[in-house]
């Protein structure tokens, strides 16, 4: 089999972090990409000890710039990136007429701009090697979420992003795809626990008793979502949207 190389963006801690050990673990060599180089040590570390081959990139995925000198670096220290995971994200949450300019495009420029730029820049290097696996981390809040106009535009704007590259590459041996996680236990929804004054542990409970299966959902769980979506058996599989949510969603 090739030796590919995958780039994780946000994959300093959170789902990043356990995608990024997971197509390890599935023996991708892994581009572990954050904001900040010196925060990938840990996931850099799980990989290595785990006899995984990988470099921590420092990038900021809304910058062109940045971008562009991330996807060199990867392509000159591992070799041609085939995999994307476009995860890196963040939130900036307010009812619409609390939220600011700012908090609307910082968002849009992480999860919408971002996501471009690492696609873009990758896409040579795929459709070179007639082989490629993005997938894109949409969310269960791209079907509405209260406090969340950006981010759910956003992330119903990285849907129609995912099936629209697909259409694209298809044709070249490229696929891409999206994964909407439902509520994940991460940094980021212990900080939205914060914000709304609720003990981490009480709103995972609640997060849990809403879904189908009674639990939340564990950066594992959407690492083997992308594990799929990236194996090479998957080819046929493109422009999805799989919601890893815990149950139906409405
Ligand atoms: P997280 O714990 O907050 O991790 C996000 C990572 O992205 C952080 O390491 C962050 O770095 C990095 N990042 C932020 N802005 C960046 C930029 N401009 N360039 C490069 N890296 C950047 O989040 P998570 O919960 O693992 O979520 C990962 C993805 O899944 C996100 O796209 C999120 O929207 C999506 N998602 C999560 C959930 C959930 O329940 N957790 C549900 C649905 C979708 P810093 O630490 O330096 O900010």
């Amino acid at each position: 089999m090739t030796q590919r190389t995958a780039i994780v963006t946000g994959a300093a801690r959170g789902i990043g972090a356990a995608v990024a050990q997971r197509l390890a673990s599935d023996g991708l060599q892994v581009a572990v990409i954050d904001l900040d180089e010196s925060a990938c040590a840990s996931t850099v570390e799980a990989i290595t000890s785990a006899g995984g081959k990988t470099i921590a990139v420092g990038a900021d995925v809304s910058d062109e710039e940045s971008v562009k000198k991330a996807v060199q670096r990867v392509a000159d220290e591992l070799g041609a990136p085939t995999v994307l995971i476009n995860n890196a994200g963040i939130l900036r949450d307010n009812l619409l007429f609390k939220m600011s300019v700012d908090d609307w495009d910082m968002v849009m420029g992480v999860h919408l701009r971002g996501s471009f730029l690492m696609a873009r820049e990758t896409q040579s290097h795929m459709t070179k090697e007639g082989f490629g696996r993005i997938v894109n981390l949409s969310s269960s809040s791209a079907l509405g979420n209260r406090g969340q106009a950006n981010y759910s535009a956003a992330k119903a704007g990285l849907q129609g992003f995912t099936k629209t590259l697909a259409i694209e590459l298809g044709k070249f041996g490229v696929t891409c795809n999206a994964i909407a996680p439902g509520f994940i236990a991460t940094d980021m929804t212990a900080a939205t626990a914060e914000r709304v004054g609720v003990p981490f542990d009480d709103f995972m409970k609640g997060a849990a008793d809403a879904t189908a299966v009674k639990k939340v959902g564990r950066p594992d769980d959407i690492a083997n979502a992308a594990s799929f979506f990236c194996d090479e058996r998957s080819g046929y599989v493109s422009g999805q949207v799989l919601y890893v949510a815990g149950g139906p969603l409405n």
